[in-house]
């Protein structure tokens, strides 16, 4: 056994190399991967306009620390607040902390602005926003915390869509944010409604309270925007980001309304790495490529034929095709494991989500030939555990 923590239970797999869609393994093997990491790497391995930005940046400059100036830190910020809602950005290097960041400013924002009276977050049950204290704290599910208590007792999951029970947490008076995943990535790809989103949009627009996306995972292409909230018709007040922000490359950033930005002035939080220049390039990088003419197009149009080629593999069997664009999986009640092991056997990554759902994530730039490839593995994988026979 190595000296390494054993906190992860991982596939017996090692992976060497990796090029668009594939994977090498060790032995040879070359897996389709329809995983992406967690979606992290939605361009696909080594995407060489990436891989060029990156090399060219790690031969300029890697590291000054934000003591500095950084030009391309600012101009990143202003890519993606015009790919967003025209806020300003904060960068760090992960999901958790660009959480953790979002939750300080709501707590600050509802300190400063209201003199401590409006304190509390209200998220939702089944959430996940993340490990570390204040996140895995404001996390919906048990398990993340188990072990761990006591948690940080400002938060309150609510059910999801539940306006009714939103109401009445809001009207104790206490709340300075609500935090919501537009879908449950870890939670097992639930979608929130429209209608409730919107109710809760406007109430919190109309009393001051801050609306947080966690769009850590949704975010980056997957659901066939840069943001998903853009498909949804509301603007949030704050919204995190990382996971696919930089192909690979750990980057984490939180965009806010100016106004409420402000809250976090200076000295009042940081980051040693945070938007440091080589995650910049990488990040840069993707957005060349995400804002190409049609390139979302294309990942709305692949997504449809994807999960209506996945509903007819699974039509009248146990199984149910869940998500949007390529975002998408399939919920499997109790086989959830044995089906990744069999898509494994077949050469095929994907990667599982809450108790019964399997996650698959192609990668954005993912061919129609691949995509069939990768249909007819899960197919054949069902077949072998005798599904839709
Ligand atoms: C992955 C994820 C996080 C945590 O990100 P890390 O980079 O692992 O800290 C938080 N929220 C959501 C929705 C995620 O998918």
């Amino acid at each position: 056994m190595s000296a390494i923590f054993q906190n992860y239970a991982r596939y017996p797999l090692t992976f060497v190399k990796g090029e668009g869609a594939r994977l090498t393994e060790a032995d040879g093997r070359t897996f389709l991967d329809f995983g992406c990491g967690i979606s992290v790497v939605n361009l696909g391995h080594c995407h060489p306009h990436v891989t060029q930005a990156i090399q060219k940046q790690a031969e300029t400059l890697i590291h000054t620390s934000n003591l500095y100036h950084n030009p391309i830190q600012e101009q990143l910020a202003d890519r993606l607040s015009r790919c967003g809602f025209g806020g300003d950005l904060f960068f760090c290097n992960s999901g958790a902390e660009a959480n953790e960041a979002a939750l300080k400013i709501a707590r600050i924002y509802g300190n400063k602005k209201y003199e401590g009276k409006r304190n509390r977050v209200i998220t939702l049950q089944n959430s996940f926003h993340g490990r570390t204290y204040m996140t895995l704290s404001a996390t919906g599910q048990e398990k993340v915390k188990k072990g761990f208590e006591p948690t940080m007792d400002c938060f309150v999951h609510i059910k999801q869509n539940d306006f009714g029970e939103f109401l009445s947490e809001v009207k104790k008076g206490d709340v300075a944010a609500v935090m919501l995943e537009l879908i449950q990535g870890e939670g097992g790809l639930e979608l929130i409604s429209r209608d409730f989103l919107v109710e809760v949009s406007e109430y919190c627009a109309k009393y001051d309270i801050l609306l947080i996306l966690d769009e850590i995972q949704t975010g980056f292409g997957r659901t066939g925007d840069i943001f998903a909230y853009k498909h949804f018709g509301i603007t949030p007040d704050i919204i995190t980001m990382a996971k696919g922000i930089a192909n690979g490359i750990p980057m984490g950033a939180v965009m806010a309304r100016r106004e409420v930005a402000e809250y976090l002035s200076a000295g009042t939080h940081g980051s040693t790495f945070g938007g440091g220049y080589l995650a910049c390039a990488a990040a840069m990088a993707v957005l060349d490529v995400m804002t190409e003419r049609g390139f979302m197009q294309d990942v709305r149009e692949k997504g449809d034929y994807f999960i209506g080629k996945l509903n007819e593999i699974f039509y009248q069997t146990e199984v149910t095709v869940h998500g949007t664009a390529l975002m998408s999986g399939i919920k499997v009640p109790g086989k959830q494991k044995e089906f990744i092991e069999k898509c494994m056997n077949n050469n095929l990554i994907v990667i599982p989500a809450g108790n019964d759902v399997i996650r698959i994530y192609p990668p954005l730039t993912v061919t129609y030939e691949e995509l069939d490839e990768g249909l007819a593995l899960i197919k054949k994988s069902a077949a072998e555990m005798g599904i839709g026979e």
